[in-house]
């Protein structure tokens, strides 16, 4: 089982729904984010200019160095393959901050522990989406187990055909959270 998101980039607005809905979901605090939409661009030569959004969360690494270098077991992989926090266990050193590709993690500087996106597991536990995929007008974002193929992100994935589905550049910790684009959108630009 590998439960993560899928987020059409030719369907992203950038309305920042997603942000808003995370934030008020899970409390985040103010200044930090779980999830955050990127502008990216205008790229290339006038007239021929490309602009799209790129919203990131946590990629939900197969084999993520977040939780190798937690040195109390805080980070941690659940059952279904979600990564997690144990805050009761986490001594806010931030290690996992440091060790993140993606800047998917958040210091909370009052409880002095560190936060990241949940896949909204108390929202799963009572058959809820997690808030930015209900809350997406554009519907732009799938949740779901990549292994089962009647999940709505794996259906999306097939729908949009490999040549049109991105991820982010894998140094090793192999992220499983995917973004669809065609060509008719942007250029997917690895940087
Ligand atoms: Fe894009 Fe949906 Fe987030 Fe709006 S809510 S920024 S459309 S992913
Ligand atoms: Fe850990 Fe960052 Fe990968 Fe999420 S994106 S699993 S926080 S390394």
């Amino acid at each position: 089982m590998q439960k993560t998101l899928v987020i059409d980039l030719d369907r992203c607005i950038g309305c920042k729904s997603c942000e808003v809905a995370c934030k008020l979901e899970n409390g985040v605090a103010l200044g930090n984010y779980w999830n955050r939409v990127h502008t990216i661009g205008p790229k290339g030569d006038y007239p021929d200019l490309q602009m799209h959004f790129l919203p990131v969360v946590c990629q939900q690494c197969s084999q993520p160095e977040c939780v190798k270098v937690c040195p109390t077991g805080a980070s941690y992989i659940s059952e279904d393959h979600i990564v997690l926090i144990d805050k009761a266990k986490c001594i806010g050193c931030r290690y996992c901050i440091m060790a993140c590709p993606y800047e998917a993690r958040t210091y909370h500087e009052e409880m002095k522990v560190v936060e990241k996106c949940t896949l909204c597991v108390h929202l799963q536990a009572v058959g809820e989406q997690p808030a930015c995929v209900k809350n997406c007008p554009g519907k732009a974002r799938f949740f779901g187990d990549l292994d089962d193929p009647e999940s709505d992100a794996a259906k999306a994935l097939r729908q949009a055909g490999s040549d049109s589905v991105h991820a982010m550049p894998d140094v090793g910790n192999h992220p499983t959270a995917r973004y669809i684009m065609h060509r008719k959108t942007a250029i997917w630009r690895e940087s």
